[in-house]
């Protein structure tokens, strides 16, 4: 009876091994295109940073509503957050999901980035200036490697605007500077203009301009994957 069961233990562990055997056979004809898939994956999807300009204490632009810059810029971004979420091949980070400060000694926005190995970041804020008459769209980068990413940002954005296209600009900004991936900054129009504010507050205008960055994103993904790279500076 005892030497019975010792047999189909030995069958059964025989039959196990060889299944085993078996199965990492196939798995090595698979193995080719399961690595491929792999790579294919960590080199199309793109980590995009949104980082909604000031909060907490730190509340940026006063409107001409009276209304602050920071509402305007998280209302926007989580937009743009919740966009991106649906789209294949992007995964999104927010250095900022609600009121919270987060100061500029820190340097924790370029940081939170440059952490994540992020593939893009872009920060949204609304421009403001003595004058209430002055309008219109622009885009900040410092770097090089940032041109691109400026370029195709603004002319998508002036389009869903509809503002004067004040074009991009090279600025000493440090979310724009110590960002070591292409990094952009959008000032999308003046909250300073009363009647540029009071669209730019509305929830059409923002999924607007919202869909326009993500359409950006897009065009850039694309083209830069077609250059074969996404560019780092360090
Ligand atoms: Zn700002």
């Amino acid at each position: 009876m005892k030497k019975n069961v010792l047999k189909i233990t030995l069958f059964l562990f025989l039959i196990l091994i060889m299944s085993a055997c078996n199965s990492n056979s196939s798995d090595n004809n698979n193995n080719e295109s399961h690595t491929n898939d792999k790579d294919n994956k960590s080199e199309t999807t793109l980590k995009v940073v949104i980082d909604p300009g000031h909060g907490g204490k730190d509340k940026g632009a006063t409107g001409a509503s009276g209304k602050y810059e920071k509402s305007f810029t998280l209302s926007l971004s989580k937009k743009v957050e919740k966009l991106l979420k649906q789209e294949f091949g992007i995964e999104v980070f927010m250095t900022r999901t609600d009121d919270s400060f987060i100061s500029q000694e820190s340097r924790y926005r370029p940081k939170y980035a440059n952490k994540l190995n992020a593939d893009l970041f872009i920060s949204i804020h609304g421009n403001t200036f003595s004058n209430p008459d002055v309008s219109g769209t622009e885009t900040f980068y410092y770097h090089k490697n940032s041109h691109l990413l400026a370029e195709v940002i603004q002319n998508h954005v002036v389009e869903a605007t509809g503002f004067r296209d004040r074009g991009i600009k090279k600025k000493d900004l440090f979310v724009v500077k110590d960002t070591e991936m292409p990094a952009a900054l959008i000032e999308v129009g003046y909250l300073t203009n009363a009647q540029d504010e009071s669209k730019m507050r509305t929830d059409d205008f923002q999924s607007r301009v919202a869909s326009s960055i993500v359409e950006g994103i897009k065009e850039y993904k694309e083209s830069s994957e077609k250059q074969g790279v996404l560019e780092r500076i360090f």
